[in-house]
């Protein structure tokens, strides 16, 4: 259902390529992304991060 969608580079605003993800403690995950622009090439490091529950369970009791 979700579409997956890298954070563009910084540099050039080229799309970019996943090439390590990590899974944080807190539930963050961290990413090394690489440019996909030859020119560029740039590597850099995003973090995915909840701040916000949208929409919260009907019955929150029935999670587990
Ligand atoms: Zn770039």
């Amino acid at each position: 259902m979700g579409v997956l969608i890298m954070i563009n580079c910084p540099l050039c605003r080229s799309s970019a390529l996943t090439h390590a993800v990590r899974y944080l403690p807190d539930g963050s995950k961290e990413s090394d992304i690489q440019c996909r622009n030859l020119k560029c090439s740039a590597t850099y490091r995003t973090k995915e991060t909840v701040y916000r529950i949208i929409r919260e369970p009907l019955t929150p009791s029935s999670l587990h």
